[in-house]
């Protein structure tokens, strides 16, 4: 087989000679063959294809030891090599899409003025219920609606309703009435951590709950902005100019493999591991991360946050016309329940329905 100099060969690749030697210390790319004498490195030809591999997974910010891992995976088995290619791409947009709405928010936050001309303050009307259903003995799902504090949790395990009403509890302290210092006044970075804080308190009571854990979705309204919190297979939706997103990704096995290209959505639907948490409040350190974003509001959004006993027995669309549809959250909320009831109700059902809308502008100077 033809052998090409190091110069030669980082002119094919468009690597050059400094990524060559430093890929061949870490045994990403090894020359053919190292001359004992002058130590000059050279290339089979046969190895190009595996160094423009090696460009284009350093182009997509994969690190070196994700390319390591897909090109010996090339070697052996290259359709596998294309699902971590796709998984490493979808852990990558989600968390450009976390890191944008911090951005947007700093954006925001730093082209401030200090002294606002004009405040214009939004408020929310909401409502929170929860149902046992038809087929489970207890209900331990949480579902809660406060000043600022709107959260819903879905407990498991012998004291599963300890541990989502652990969770809920958690953040009632940042539930101040509007007007109050906090969290309204708070800024954002301070918000998140105070709720990073709260979820970490109440993991770690969880963790005293032998075997049990919960999943918890939480939004903390600042007054035009709302915290996110996300933990497990619960799950918040938006409903804004007419169009219905799901805002938050659930940390189930079954959603991974959607990710990974593995599986589809209508086939996620009646997967046998459906219900398996990647994450979720149990006491532990590894999977106890949740989600934390920041979410700006507008007047008219309806959010709805619920438990996976309404969207595993009410499709999307179904919900969708019933959030457009019903005149307000009491509404909302009670239809929901009656169309999961109607389906069976086979697990308990949490749901939040929170409007916004545009309580006054305030200008400061008159
Ligand atoms: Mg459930």
């Amino acid at each position: 087989m033809p052998r090409l100099t190091i110069g030669a060969f980082a002119r094919v690749t468009r690597l050059s000679a400094k990524a060559l030697r430093h890929y061949d210390e870490l045994g990403l790319l090894r020359p053919a063959r190292v001359d004992p004498f002058t130590g000059y490195r050279f290339y089979d030809e046969s190895q190009v294809e595996r160094a423009r591999l090696v460009v284009w997974l350093r182009r997509i910010g994969m690190p070196l030891a994700g390319v390591h891992e897909i090109c010996e995976l090339y070697g052996t088995e290259p359709a596998a090599a294309a699902k971590a290619v796709r998984a490493y791409w979808s852990r990558v947009e989600a968390e450009t899409a976390a890191r944008r709405d911090l951005a947007l928010f700093l954006v925001d936050e730093l082209s401030r003025p200090d002294e606002e001309t004009t405040v214009t303050t939004l408020m929310i009307r909401h409502a929170a219920r929860t149902d046992r259903g038809l087929v489970r003995e207890r209900d331990q799902d949480t579902a809660c609606a406060g000043h600022r504090l709107l959260a819903v949790a879905d407990g498991y395990g012998t004291e599963g309703d300890r541990a989502g009403a652990a969770a809920v509890a958690a953040l009632k302290d940042l539930d101040r009435a509007p007007g109050s210092t906090a969290p309204g006044s708070l800024r954002a970075g301070d918000l998140l951590n105070a709720l990073e804080d709260a979820v970490d308190r109440a993991n770690a009571e969880i963790g005293g709950l032998d075997g049990s854990g919960t999943t918890l979705t939480a939004m903390v309204w600042t007054g035009s902005r709302l915290a996110l919190v996300h933990i497990g297979d619960s799950r918040a939706y938006l409903l804004r100019d007419g169009g219905f997103f799901r805002i938050t990704h659930d940390h189930t096995v079954v959603q991974s493999m959607i990710d990974a290209g593995t599986l589809t959505e209508a086939e996620a639907a009646g997967h046998p591991q459906r219900t398996l948490l990647l994450r979720a409040l149990d006491g532990g350190t590894d999977s106890a991360r949740p989600d934390l974003r920041l979410h700006e509001a507008r007047p008219g959004d309806r959010y709805l946050l619920c438990s996976d006993g309404l969207f595993t027995v009410v499709p999307d669309e179904t919900i969708r016309h019933t959030l457009t549809e019903s005149p307000d959250p009491d509404t909302a909320v009670d239809t929901l329940i009656s169309l999961a009831h109607a389906s069976g109700a086979p697990d308990n059902i949490a749901c939040v329905v929170a409007d916004v809308s545009l309580l006054r502008e305030l200008d400061p100077a008159s």
